[in-house]
């Protein structure tokens, strides 16, 4: 017989519940708005702090894909997921030293910013026999520390990675930096948008332009409407993160 739930538990997963249909319904008004259809639309979950019982229960009413941004709490979380019934994708920056502990776990490495990361991930891919797909992070802000090539450096980056058999580059993602308000943040968004077609445009080998990966929980209609098609919630899912 399975424990009953605690009440804590039961009212955590029933605001989960909730939240899946707003976002979910959320993603449909805008995919709609900006002439797509709601299926073409990635609602990637980001569950870092998240336990595998609540990912799972939110996999359980549909949700499709999953993301981590730490190898560490990938790894000791893995077991757990339900990787049956949902993808699982590496959001975070990545330490080239990290790549092998992952390459052949997740289905997806978003966060791809350099020759070198790219280079490990295919090495890694290689001797696994895989080929691991991957996405350029761009830093279209070009804000200091943060992580992702800049945007006049990120076709000669692609073309570098087109020559790796092990990896596929998918598409692009980006973190923009934090904007009061929404129109400023949506700048960062469109030019993220232009890129992503001017890159389509130059059909490189090896390197498709399925993914354009932005949005989180404060600002994912306007990602659609700007033309994400892959939005990455984590609080607006699972609520406030409690760090441990
Ligand atoms: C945590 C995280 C998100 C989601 O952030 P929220 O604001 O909680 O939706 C998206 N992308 C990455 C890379 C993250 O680490």
């Amino acid at each position: 017989m399975p424990e009953k739930l605690s009440e804590e538990m039961s009212e955590r997963l029933e605001a989960v519940r909730l939240n899946y249909e707003e976002i979910t319904q959320a993603i449909a008004g805008a995919a709609v708005q900006s002439g797509r259809k709601p299926e073409d639309i990635t609602f990637l979950a980001a569950t870092k702090t998240v336990e595998p019982a609540v990912i799972n229960y939110a996999v359980s009413l549909g949700l499709r894909c999953i993301g981590e941004n730490k190898v560490q709490e990938l790894l000791s979380k893995y077991d757990e997921y339900d990787l049956a019934h949902c993808d699982l994708q590496f959001i975070g920056h990545l330490q080239t030293n990290k790549v092998r502990q992952i390459v052949g776990k997740v289905s997806m490495i978003q966060s791809v910013d350099s020759l070198r990361l790219a280079q490990e991930i295919d090495r890694q891919s290689a001797k696994n026999g895989i080929i691991t797909d991957v996405l350029a992070e761009v830093n279209i802000g070009r804000e200091e520390n943060k992580s992702g090539v800049f945007a006049e450096a990120l076709e000669e980056l692609l073309k570098q990675m087109s020559e790796l058999h092990h990896i596929k580059v998918r598409g692009l993602m980006t973190i923009p930096p934090v904007c009061d308000r929404k129109a400023d943040v949506c700048k960062f968004f469109d030019r993220m948008h232009e890129l992503f077609i001017d890159i389509s445009a130059k059909t490189l080998d090896n390197v498709n332009m399925d993914f354009l990966s932005m949005g989180m929980s404060d600002d994912f209609t306007e990602a659609i409407q700007s033309g994400a098609n892959m939005v990455r919630i984590g609080s607006k899912l699972f609520g406030a993160r409690i760090y441990r």
